[in-house]
């Protein structure tokens, strides 16, 4: 029979999309096992992902939670956040990050990024914290897999007497000077959303080096209950299950084979992309990325987001409205009279950036296609 195509319609079935999760026979045989149980909810399951989670990655204590969102609130409480305490943090993130502070009714103070790391910027943080002598806290995030500048910031916390938290959830396996992220303050978060560097459908996990802080973000996890029916502190239900935790485990086994291949894939762009319309990302040299998403920068983003969506190739903004130019973030600093700083970097990223497929399914043909693509894109 043997229907013949042609190159340009071949190209047109193509599809390579900006995420995929790696799951397999062995995520669906553990799950399985936990239904066979009929211990759904948490349990041993849970207890131990948690533990396997921190030996993994080199945290002391660990407590699993429903969602990263979850897992930020939660140290932001644990931490200490109080209502109407400003908390110093990144314009240039998911949303879930400042949603987190608006739940403590606290107050976000967006600073500005670096323009080559996305991150945020040591020197903006020590002119907010001048400006603000009165803020407590600093809520970072290692964005797209790449940790932030974790000497300086350390130092300047240490000066201003800030208490450091650290969103995770693009850099599960990412450290800064060896030093795994999660680990330069009171306690990081991550999240196991599926297009994360690993996945448990929903899911997130705290962690910490300080065993009164996972007390109590665990407490505040189950209902701020430790005996059942008897409640302690006004808590939450942040559970996660064991359904969830069972995929978990199984990631776990896989996530470094994970990483390595989108590093894998990341140093095949960094070879091979010549285009002098984008800039590729930059990597500090004392952090080991784990690229979340490989970022790219160009002022015609426009034209390459259909030029390559014509050519199959997924490809997702992160993120084209900054995290202070949110209608409910603008409304809620207006309603707690907050008057907040301009963030140009921010403001100019967000028009800017453009993330390419750099997930561990990509095949070898899939890095071609996407370079030589890339590479032939003009305006
Ligand atoms: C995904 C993400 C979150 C939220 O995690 P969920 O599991 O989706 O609730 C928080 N912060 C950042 C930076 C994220 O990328």
């Amino acid at each position: 029979m043997g229907i013949r195509r042609t190159g340009a319609e071949y190209n047109d079935m193509r599809h390579i999309p900006i995420a995929k999760p790696s799951i397999g026979t062995e995520e669906i045989e553990a799950v399985t096992r936990v239904l066979e149980t009929g211990q759904l909810a948490q349990g041993e399951t849970v207890y131990q992902f948690e533990q396997e989670f921190s030996e993994h990655f080199g945290y002391t204590g660990s407590a699993a939670v429903a969602n990263g969102t979850a897992a930020l609130h939660v140290a932001l409480l644990a931490a200490g956040v109080k209502p109407g305490d400003k908390v110093l943090t990144t314009p240039f993130t998911f949303v879930a990050t400042s949603n987190a502070i608006l739940y403590c009714n606290a107050v976000p103070v967006f600073v500005d990024v670096d323009e080559a790391s996305f991150n945020i910027s040591p020197e903006a943080i020590r002119k907010a914290a001048n400006d603000y002598p009165e803020a407590r806290y600093l809520l970072l995030v290692h964005l797209f897999g790449q940790s932030c500048e974790m000497d300086k910031i350390a130092e300047i916390a240490k000066e201003f007497n800030l208490t450091i938290i650290e969103d995770c959830a693009q850099a599960h396996g990412a450290t800064y000077q060896s030093k795994p992220v999660g680990t330069f303050g009171c306690g990081g978060t991550f999240s196991f959303y599926p297009t994360k560097n690993m996945s448990t459908g929903e899911g997130g996990m705290i962690v910490s080096q300080d065993t009164q802080f996972l007390e109590t973000s665990k407490l505040l996890i189950n209902h701020g209950s430790k005996q059942r029916y008897v409640h302690e502190v006004l808590g939450y239900n942040y559970r996660m299950t064991n359904i969830s935790a069972a995929i978990g485990i199984e990631q776990l086994k896989k996530i470094d084979r994970m990483n390595s291949a989108r590093r894998k894939n990341a140093e095949y762009y960094f070879s091979n992309i010549y285009n002098s319309l984008v800039t590729l990302p930059f990597v500090h040299e004392y952090s080991h990325h784990v690229f979340h998403q490989f970022t790219i920068t160009t002022t015609h983003r426009d034209q390459l987001v259909s030029y390559l969506s014509e050519k199959g190739i997924g490809t997702g903004i992160h993120y084209q409205l900054p995290v202070h130019k949110q209608m409910h973030i603008k409304e809620y600093l207006a309603s707690v009279k907050h008057k907040q700083y301009s963030c140009p970097t921010a403001e100019k990223l967000s028009e800017q950036v453009l993330s390419i497929p750099v997930n561990p399914e990509l095949s070898m043909e899939d890095l071609e296609y996407v370079v030589q693509t890339i590479n032939n894109f003009s305006v």
